[in-house]
């Protein structure tokens, strides 16, 4: 559905084109998947790519907690959001909430609260959903500290919030709202607050999706693309200003120094994380399709049953189905 809306996007071609002369159909641990087709990478406009980057994402954000949690460490979990209405783009938006962000961790403002409140480095995502005010662009944030009394958490609390709405002010002409702005609390475990943050990956998958949808009121980009293919065309308007607004976003951003102070290692980027799952040992590869087989697959959109019939009935239920469907035999790997 994202390479209809986008068919200029690298997101059309994900899964749909060829690298080589081949696609195998390979099983794996979790099920069926289909190899040596391209991959697009894109965490904003492929509900696929962005489940795999956010996997890879997850388990760095869970490396870096568990390092603090050794130091003895808080964590807190932060939302900021700002006021929007119906009528502002979503490029104007993202733009807005961005730039707040960058202004927020700026200046002597914030380095002297670094001290005060011995923040070691913050993690933020940028998310976005859409509901009946417009487009809603927000920020999850993690905020890691050392050891805070009580006091000094409620402090941190209060001026968190206080920055963020002075700062929102200034940027945005827009009025901040003591109530709804930030949303700061400490975070139980580390699973809490790896989860809090790379949520993205979390709503890609659209089933889930759809549980979210009744309990938030807005849509994510992932429910624009299911919508949109049970044929409601708004979504599919939606899902394009989104998409543009959001191209070369980057979704996640560890502050400066916070991936060295826990040794995190090089920073893979969307493309990498997207690729990394390709094929694991141990799966085991049940056939080939060459090139016209592959391009019939695509047309008759046969995959999706394809690698159910893989997983129900191996290579064999593969050939039957394609039988059905008048593909002839698949060159055999
Ligand atoms: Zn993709």
């Amino acid at each position: 559905m994202a390479g209809r809306i986008l068919p200029q996007e690298r997101v059309a071609d994900c899964g749909r084109k060829l690298m080589g002369p081949l696609a195998a159909v390979v099983l794996g641990e979790n099920g069926a998947y289909i190899n040596g087709t391209v991959t697009c990478g894109s965490i904003w406009m492929c509900p696929v790519c962005a489940g795999k980057i956010a996997e890879g994402r997850r388990r760095e954000v869970l490396r870096c907690l568990d390092a603090h949690d050794a130091t003895g460490g808080d964590v807190y979990m932060a939302t900021f959001t700002i006021p929007h209405t119906a009528f502002e783009t979503c490029a104007s938006l993202r733009k807005a909430v961005a730039n707040t962000w960058k202004k927020f961790q700026a200046g002597s403002g914030w380095r002297n609260a670094k001290k005060r409140y011995r923040i070691i480095g913050t993690i933020r995502a940028l998310e976005v959903t859409h509901g009946k005010n417009g487009w809603h662009p927000h920020l999850h944030c993690l905020i890691l500290t050392e050891k805070l009394s009580p006091e000094h958490a409620e402090e941190l609390e209060l001026f968190i919030k206080e920055r963020w709405i002075s700062i929102l002010e200034r940027e945005t002409e827009k009025q901040g709202s003591w109530l709804y702005a930030v949303d700061l609390r400490k975070a139980e475990n580390n699973k809490t607050a790896g989860d809090y943050i790379v949520k993205w990956g979390v709503d890609s998958e659209l089933t889930k999706a759809h549980l979210k949808l009744s309990k938030k009121g807005g849509r994510s980009p992932w429910q624009l693309l299911s919508d949109a293919k049970s044929g409601d065309k708004y979504a599919r308007v939606l899902f394009r200003e989104y998409a543009s607004a959001f191209k070369g976003s980057r979704h996640l951003t560890w502050s400066l120094g916070l991936r060295d102070t826990y040794d995190i290692g090089p920073h893979l980027t969307d493309e990498e994380l997207a690729e990394m799952k390709k094929p694991h040992n141990g799966d085991t590869v049940l056939g080939t399709f060459d090139k016209k087989l592959f391009a019939k697959i695509m047309e008759a959109n046969l995959m999706p049953d394809i690698l159910t019939a893989a997983e129900q009935g191996g290579w064999q239920a593969v050939l039957r189905l394609l039988q059905e469907h008048g593909l002839g035999y698949p060159v055999r790997f």
